[in-house]
């Protein structure tokens, strides 16, 4: 089948409701990141900016800085870059990588998050009854007196296979967690789902009331000052009932 932008290339990526060639592909991610850039109004002309990443994201998170460059060819954008290890409990990942933004020095950050993750932390979230980090959807995340910017969250991984820069699909530790974007990406290919689940995501995050005081991970109890992983590492910050909570385990 042949592209049906330019009629000239043969169709490789389904896209926005269109077979594209991988060249068409990539200017329909590019047009989509430069009305993301500019209705946010997320850069300016010499930001210094910092992509947080877990480390099965690394190729989105060049191919990210790689899109800007090309959007801003005058832009002198200081990219750095910071890699989370990812050792097999998603929400530690996520975990990491949000007080890692939490203690930066640069005030906007990117997150290379993309759709499909998203979609499968939703139906991970529900089945674990852990919906922490589910508020990191969105195209702007304020938080930590930062701007946290997502462009990717309403794309997913194989829109963007026309770029040579990603170079296959994502794999995390958390099996469960692997098991439900494998089964998600073969059970919706149309990539409508991709474009409308975000309104579970914001009925959700409409209902849970509890905040984590440090990370702000969302939590089903009130009871708790502190989501499970910083009341382990800053207990001395997470006082209140969790406390005593724990103090009656032991
Ligand atoms: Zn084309
Ligand atoms: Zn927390």
């Amino acid at each position: 089948m042949l592209c049906v932008k330019c009629n000239k290339n043969y169709a490789e990526v389904y896209i926005s409701g269109k077979y594209l060639c991988k060249f068409c592909s990539r200017d329909e991610i590019i047009k989509r990141v430069r009305r993301e850039l500019s209705s946010t109004r997320f850069l300016d002309r010499n930001d210094a900016v910092l992509i947080v990443f877990p480390e099965f994201y690394k190729d989105v998170s060049y191919l990210i800085k790689n899109v800007i460059n090309r959007i801003c060819k005058e832009c002198k954008i200081n990219f750095s870059f910071e890699e989370i290890s990812d050792e097999g409990d998603i929400n530690k990942t996520l975990w990491d990588t949000v007080i890692k933004i939490k203690n930066s020095t640069e005030n906007k950050i990117i997150l290379p998050f993309t759709a499909d993750f998203y979609l499968a932390y939703l139906i991970y979230s529900t089945s674990t009854r852990k919906y922490y980090y589910i508020n990191l959807y969105d195209i702007i995340i304020h938080a930590f007196d930062k701007n946290i910017f997502v462009p990717l969250y309403n794309t997913p991984l194989t829109e963007l296979k026309g770029f040579s820069e990603v170079t296959g699909e994502l794999n995390v530790k958390d099996e469960l967690f692997n098991i439900i974007l494998k089964w998600s990406k073969n059970n919706f290919s149309d990539n409508e789902i991709y474009h409308s689940f975000g309104n579970s995501i914001q009925l959700i995050m409409d209902n849970i009331k509890g905040r984590c005081n440090i990370c702000n991970a969302l939590l089903t109890s009130t009871d708790f000052a502190c989501c499970e992983y910083c009341s382990k590492s800053f207990s001395h910050l997470c006082l209140g009932p969790l406390q005593s909570k724990v103090e009656e385990d032991h």
